[in-house]
């Protein structure tokens, strides 16, 4: 009975139903009443920890320096840039009331800070020694979600948000290509996902960029996560800031300013690149336990195999591997092997009494690939944390190169119609396509599939478009498909 509350409807049957079993069943998030919010419980916030260390450590390597910038914004300030409010107005939570008085002016809960920000460096900025200014920020933003899904799409959502000032063009695009690498090393690195780094089409730039970059995940029911995205703004907020610089000329110039962010988006991506129908595989990098051991003995050996194996744990932590000992006593081994699995710990050790006596436990892989589900497998206790740490490599590796292979098997370049259609219903679609918008809504009408972005490293090529058969535009393929 207990098994059936905690099994996991299927992916193949409904890949929907299998994610939102998924972040309640092991724990990751839980509702709160408010439309839109969302509750990151301990182990999924440890997972947004992991990453965010990590995302933090790049960023500060490369001369960006933290800060914290305030919550509430004068409208005023988002209506400066025209295409920046027209962009996000729609989706403002806006604060009307404060001490019991209505305000003077309305506060917009930041949505993005690029108007706090840049009323900042306008402050801050006057000559061009004080440039590169190379600032970022961690916070949560309000947007408010029509159709909220945990993590993917909700109204108030945790995030990092770089904002630079520069220059020059040139080295503004240059700090827009830099985050970008960011997101795409930590995507591939880190969280082991199929990401293809690109740039968006206009019409799905962010709302008052001249050009923006992304890097599009494939999931495993092959539709596309936007897991992160780079903005050159150019002078926009410059002018509508006034954030000008002295250049050595003496001239007073406008600064190219740029900005980009990932969010907590990301752990919903690491769900469903890696999950299977028993539940979640996390990558080691960001699983919140790397090893779990479950101690098996009754009685009088209870104790003993469960001092074992917190003995066993303490090595592992010292050897840098995040275990944890499931010694709840009211449940049975076959219980926890479940619930860990479902939980996707990469790797399961048990340690019973005849396995203690032989001086080994007995460890079992999450997920093998390609082939068959490995069988379980002694390793000696003396060597349990250079061999552990081994195979927890290895399985990070295994899982980048399943989502790869799977991402790449799914990938179709088409050259007509039915081929596109046929594609972008299992994954995506490589097509040359003209840039109008019309043809743009007709395809997302008949397919709701939208053009993800255009692969830097596509080759130049020219033709017809896929759908209405004038020029191809943008000089390269475009990756279409279903998106979150
Ligand atoms: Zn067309």
């Amino acid at each position: 009975m207990a098994r059936d509350e905690r099994s996991v409807t299927p992916q193949s049957e409904d890949f929907s139903a299998w994610y939102n079993d998924v972040v309640f069943r092991a724990e990751l998030v839980d509702r709160w009443p408010v439309r839109g919010s969302m509750v990151i419980r301990p182990y999924g916030y440890r997972m947004w920890e992991l990453l965010q260390a990590d995302l933090d450590g790049r960023i500060k390597a490369t001369g960006h320096q933290n800060a914290y910038f305030p919550l509430l914004i004068p409208q005023s300030f988002l209506e400066r840039e025209a295409e920046h409010v027209e962009g996000f107005a729609p989706e403002f939570f806006t604060v009307t009331h404060a001490g019991g008085k209505e305000l003077e002016e309305p506060l917009v809960i930041r949505p993005t800070s690029e108007t706090v920000i840049g009323e900042m460096m306008a402050k801050w900025i006057s000559s061009h020694r004080d440039l590169p200014l190379l600032l970022n920020q961690w916070a949560n933003v309000l947007r408010w979600e029509m159709r909220p899904r945990m993590f993917l799409r909700t109204s108030e959502f945790l995030w990092q948000e770089g904002h630079t000032a520069h220059a020059t063009a040139d080295d503004a695009i240059a700090e827009t290509m830099l985050a970008l690498g960011f997101y795409q090393d930590v995507s591939v690195e880190t969280a082991a996902l199929a990401t293809v780094p690109g740039e968006k089409t206009p019409r799905e730039r962010f709302a008052g960029a001249e050009r923006t970059f992304t890097i599009e995940a494939m999931m495993r029911d092959g539709r596309a996560l936007q897991a992160g995205t780079s903005h050159f703004m150019g002078t926009k907020f410059a002018a509508a800031f006034g954030i000008t610089f002295t250049a050595e000329s003496g001239t007073a110039e406008l600064c190219q300013t740029t900005s980009w962010g990932m969010s907590a988006r990301m752990i919903g991506g690491v769900i469903m690149t890696h999950g299977d129908d028993k539940g979640l595989v996390l990558p080691p990098a960001l699983a919140p336990y790397q090893v779990v051991i479950v101690p098996i003995g009754r009685g009088e050996q209870a104790e003993t195999m469960s001092a074992a194996a917190t003995a066993l744990a303490a090595t592992l932590e010292r050897a840098g591997i995040r275990t944890h000992v499931d010694d709840r006593p009211q449940l049975s081994p076959g219980f926890k092997f479940n619930d860990w699995e479902m939980r996707g710990v990469p790797i399961r050790l048990e340690l019973g009494p005849r396995d203690l006596a032989a001086g080994t436990a007995l460890m079992s892989r999450r997920l093998s690939y390609p082939g068959p589900e490995a069988a379980k497998q002694a390793v000696a206790l003396d060597a349990a944390p250079a061999l552990l740490a081994a195979e927890l490599t290895a399985f990070q590796q295994m899982l980048t190169r399943r989502a790869a292979d799977f991402r790449d098997e799914h990938t179709v370049v088409v050259n007509s119609w039915p081929e596109f259609a046929a594609a972008v219903a299992g994954g995506w679609a490589l097509a040359l396509h003209c840039g109008e918008q019309a043809c743009e809504d007709e395809i997302k009408a008949e397919t709701t599939a939208t053009p993800r972005c255009i692969p830097l490293e596509g080759e130049p090529e020219q033709g017809t478009c896929v759908r209405c058969g004038k020029p191809s535009t943008y000089g390269k393929r475009v990756i279409f498909a279903r998106a979150y």
